[in-house]
Order: C-alpha cells, then sequence, then structure tokens
C-alpha cells in the first residue's frame, strides 16, 4: 500500500502526519480491557500533564474528549464556569470570538475585550477591568491566534489575572505541543488543544489539560452531558483510561504514535525550533518574492503566517491555490476582516527543505506576475 500523500498540508490542521502515526490507524482495538485504557489511553493522559507541566505535572490531569478541538472549547468553558460565574474574553480574531460566542450560547455571563485582528490584547484595560469588576471570576484567551498568527503574551496575561484571583483558561489549541509552555509556572488552571495540531496527530478528538484542585470544584456545572469534562474525567479516572462513549481509537492510536515521535524530535523545544526555522525561511522566501506579512514579525507565532494578497488585478487565490496543490502544496484562504490575504501554515511533518521546495513553486506559480519584469526574476534567483 503507498502511504504517500500528493501533496502537504501547509494548513493550521488536519496537517500533515507522518507515514508512522497513519500507519498506526490500521488495526482495529478493542476497548473493553487493559490493552487499550491502561496500555494507550492512559499513558496519553499521563504524558500531555507532563508536556503542559515540566514542573508539577502531578497537580494536572488531562481530559480526552471525543470531537474536533471546538467541541473541547466549549466542554472546558461550559465545565469550569458555575452557574452565577462571569467570564471574560480577550479576543483578537475568529478564535477568540468563537470562545465568546460559544460561553454565550451557553448563558454564561460574558464580557469581550476585542483588541482588533491585529493587536495583542490590552494589558492595562485588562488590569483595570478586573480591578472595577470583582465579579468576573474567570478569564480566557487564546494562545495562538490562528487567524493571524499572532503570539499572545500569555505569561502577560496570565500575571494579571492571577494578582486578581481569577480562574485563568487558555485555547491552545494551535500552539500546545509546538510552543514551549509550562502550565504551573503560568498558574494556567484551564488549557485545552486538540490531536490534530502540533502534536501532529489526526483529527477526532481534543484534550483539555486542568489543574486537578480546580476541577474537583467543577460538579455539576456542565450544561452538557457529552461535553462534561468533569464527568469525563471521572470515567477515566475510575475506569482507568475508559471513555464514557464511544471512543475514537484509530485517532487515539495515532496520537499516541504522535506522541511518541514528538519525544523522539526532542520534545517540544525541538519542535518549536523546527516550526521557528520553517516559518523563518517561509517569511524570508515569501519577502523576496515580493509579498507583504499582515502582521510584524515581533508578534508572530512560528505556526501559521497571514501574507497580503498581491496586488495585481488579475490575482485570484483559488487559481493560485489549485496551481500551488498541482505542485504538492496546499495554503489557506485568509480570515483577516477588510484584508484580502492567504495564510500558509508551517506545522506538521514538514520540515524546512519543504518550505524550500515552497518556495520555489511559489515563484513559479505567480501567473499575474509579468514574466518579462526583470525584477521579479532577479529576486528568484536569489530564493
Ligand atoms: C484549530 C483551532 C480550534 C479548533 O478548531 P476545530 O476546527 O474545532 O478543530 C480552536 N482554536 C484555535 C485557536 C484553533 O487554531
Amino acid at each position: 500500500m503507498n502511504l504517500d500523500n500528493p501533496y502537504i498540508l501547509l494548513t493550521p490542521g488536519p496537517l500533515s502526519t507522518s507515514p508512522t502515526v497513519r500507519q498506526a490507524m490500521l488495526r482495529d482495538w478493542c476497548t473493553w480491557d487493559d490493552d487499550y485504557n491502561l496500555g494507550v489511553v492512559t499513558p496519553i493522559r499521563e504524558g500531555l500533564a507532563k508536556l503542559a507541566s515540566a514542573t508539577r505535572p502531578g497537580d494536572y490531569t488531562a481530559v480526552l474528549m471525543q470531537g474536533s478541538g471546538t467541541f473541547s472549547v466549549e466542554s472546558m468553558i461550559g465545565t469550569a464556569i458555575p452557574r452565577g460565574g462571569k467570564l471574560l474574553v480577550l479576543a483578537n480574531g475568529e478564535y477568540g470570538n468563537r470562545l465568546a460566542r460559544i460561553a454565550m450560547t451557553l448563558g454564561i455571563e460574558t464580557l469581550v475585550h476585542d483588541s482588533g485582528e491585529l493587536a495583542p490584547p490590552d494589558l492595562n484595560r485588562l488590569d483595570e477591568e478586573l480591578g472595577e469588576h470583582p465579579d468576573i471570576s474567570h478569564v480566557v484567551v487564546v494562545h495562538n491566534e490562528t487567524t493571524t498568527g499572532m503570539l499572545n503574551p500569555l505569561a502577560d496575561i496570565a500575571r494579571i489575572v492571577k494578582e486578581h484571583g481569577c480562574i485563568f483558561m487558555v485555547d491552545s489549541m494551535s500552539a500546545f505541543g509546538g510552543i514551549p509552555l509550562d502550565v504551573a509556572e503560568l498558574g494556567i488552571d484551564f488549557l485545552v488543544s486538540s490531536a490534530n495540531k502540533c502534536i501532529q496527530g489526526v483529527p477526532g478528538f481534543g484534550f483539555i489539560i486542568a489543574r486537578i484542585a480546580e476541577l474537583e470544584k467543577c460538579k455539576g456545572n456542565a450544561r452538557s452531558v457529552s461535553l462534561d469534562a468533569y464527568d469525563q474525567w471521572q470515567g477515566m479516572e475510575k475506569g482507568h483510561g475508559k471513555w464514557r462513549f464511544t471512543s475514537p481509537t484509530h485517532v487515539v492510536r495515532a496520537f499516541a504514535q504522535a506522541m511518541k515521535e514528538l519525544d523522539e524530535e526532542g520534545g517540544v523545544p525541538a519542535r518549536f525550533a523546527r516550526y521557528s526555522e520553517n516559518q523563518r525561511r517561509l517569511v524570508r522566501g515569501m519577502e523576496r518574492l515580493g509579498f507583504r506579512c499582515i502582521l510584524p514579525h515581533e508578534l508572530h507565532s512560528p505556526i501559521i503566517t497571514g501574507f497580503h494578497d498581491p496586488e495585481a488585478p488579475d490575482y485570484d487565490f483559488r487559481k493560485f491555490y489549485d496551481l500551488l496543490k498541482e505542485k504538492g502544496f496546499v495554503i489557506y484562504p485568509g480570515k483577516v476582516t477588510g484584508i484580502d490575504s492567504f495564510r500558509i501554515g508551517t506545522i506538521g511533518h514538514v520540515f524546512p527543505e519543504d518550505i524550500d521546495r515552497l518556495i520555489a513553486a511559489i515563484g513559479e506559480c505567480r501567473y499575474w506576475e509579468d514574466s518579462a519584469d526583470p525584477i521579479s526574476s532577479e529576486l528568484e534567483a536569489c530564493v
């Protein structure tokens, strides 16, 4: 069987996975006995707690939850916040807005600080708001805002949130496993991510990293049976890895393999270094080809990068996308309001050499450029 892919995914998930991760899905697994629960699920849960905090992994637990990442976000918000709780959402993009929409849909009193898609959260305003409104019990923010690729200043936000004694929750969907962090050191109480982002598994479940002392207080909070993270946690603890409802066995197997490969690569620091090198080469190459980044470089994560569309009347994203796909690269449309743009992800089973090949391919796909333009051919020669 040929496990090669016709293209690599330069997207924020699902993303390109290794052939060995995909291979792990080629058999069926029982779920009732210890082979699966103790042998696969429990080590994953323990491994995630260690990834989340090298200093105090024992203070945290990992609750795995079926569904795409958003299901886990909804599970975290709905389970962590009690009736009568009040949430402050720091939003600067699509995913921050989604946090607010989830909370409001669940009937949670919600306040939104929207700093706009191109600016980090306003830390002074956060400090003031929490000082003026002691009834705010919880604060949530996106770690890497995948809309733009902005890396939000978690440590600064955490410090302020903790000074005011609030529970701090983080949507680290597109950063966890790819950007070093220690939830215990930062004071994060709940963090959510999913199988198919920086740990490089396939889609099908997400996970909530929870401070045990806080999760213990969450019994009966949930507004949903299937997304009750407390109940799921109790089920997994008492059943030694047993999921309450049908577990995505193949996906979990692939994830176990992905965790192993993360470790073999050298853990989160090594992965961060690879993603950073991918992103540096991407930006350098794209800028040489005349593309402009949406964000200033210093606000950028190594996860995904937004570029302005070329200012050419003939440019059409769909056509550019199709040409690149034929050459073996799948890119992603832009999402920033009012800016015509596209995005290129640098996470997954993707290496600096792949980025070099991508830049060469993009150089060849600029059908909207005048091919006789001496400047662009000279620029191409530099790549
Ligand atoms: C990918 C992502 C999610 C979850 O998206 P799903 O499509 O539900 O998997 C949530 N937040 C951020 C920041 C993300 O990048």
